[in-house]
């Protein structure tokens, strides 16, 4: 089988840096406790709670620090997901007095600072991108009243306002950005800002999953299903007429999704380790 990959694909800054944090942390003997999957990917998970990251759901869950000076037990370490997170928990993490290693991205840090400026600048802030995701319900904590806008039904909903401001969840598809914002400049007000908070990693990547998709009669988006980013490439591959098949790794194939083919396309999420991309593709090759 012949198997092309596409030259933008697998980790982006944002989760290398945010693993390296980890990593580094462990190293030192800190305890370190992540609120949720440091990224989404089992195998990168499960290395690093082998080495001694402790995942947990709420920060009630993590023990307070041991108080006065004969304190013996190191000041647990709270590292913040490169998804960011809402400001509140910054400061519950303080008043706890727990440690904090702040791993959002810098381009996630840019979405929230915004959110915050034009909610001052008299905006009413409007975020496209999924309202489950972590990223979004980060973004949602720096403003009042932000609305998320997943879909074309969630416009009805919007109240009515002269001033609306719109920026993107970083991994959302700039294809569907441009086609929500297009929708909400029909409606009825005096100014609209969008700026474009879409990370470049993640155009590349789509740019690059695009020009595959001509070249190839199958393509193989590899990465979890919880990511959104690799979900989005999925959609975006499918939508140019391809057919598709997202997989988590080489141990999800099945031989009928390449029977009849001899030309395949293979691209990953953000998420997704180097090391499952290749084992995919050697054995894709293999075939
Ligand atoms: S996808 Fe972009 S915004 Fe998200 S972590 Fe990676 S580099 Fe940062």
């Amino acid at each position: 089988m012949e198997v092309l990959v596409a030259d933008k694909c697998g980790f982006c800054f944002g989760v290398e840096l945010a693993i390296e944090r980890a990593e580094k942390m462990l190293q030192e003997g800190k305890t370190v406790y992540c609120l949720g999957d440091l990224i989404h990917n089992k195998v990168v998970v499960q290395r690093l709670t082998q080495d001694g990251l402790r995942v947990v759901n709420s920060l009630e869950e993590i023990p307070a620090p041991a108080g006065g000076s004969n304190a013996s037990e190191p000041v647990p370490t709270v590292l913040i997901r490169s998804h960011g997170c809402r400001p509140e928990l910054i400061e519950a993490i303080g008043r706890r007095g727990l440690h904090l290693a702040d791993a959002t991205c810098v381009l996630v840090k840019r979405a929230q600072k915004l959110v915050r400026k034009l909610h001052q600048e008299g905006y009413r802030v409007i975020v496209i991108g999924d309202p489950d995701h972590p990223e979004v319900q980060g973004l949602v904590g720096y403003a009042p009243d932000v609305r998320v806008v997943a879909r074309q039904s969630d416009l009805e909903n919007l109240p009515e306002a002269s001033r609306w401001a719109v920026i993107s969840q970083t991994t959302h598809s700039s294809e569907d950005f441009a086609r929500l914002v297009g929708l909400i400049a029909e409606r009825d007000f005096q100014e609209l800002k969008v700026v474009n908070t879409i990370c470049r990693e993640t155009t590349r990547r789509q740019k690059s999953a695009v020009a595959l998709c001509r070249q190839v009669q199958v393509m193989f988006v590899i990465g979890s299903h919880r990511s959104a980013n690799t979900r989005e490439l999925a959609q975006i591959c499918r939508r140019q007429g391809v057919q598709t098949y997202h997989l988590q790794s080489w141990q999800e194939f099945l031989p009928r999704f390449v029977e009849g083919k001899s030309i395949a396309g293979v691209t990953a999420g953000a998420s997704t380790p180097s090391s499952i991309i290749q084992e995919f593709v050697d054995n894709l090759r293999r075939i």
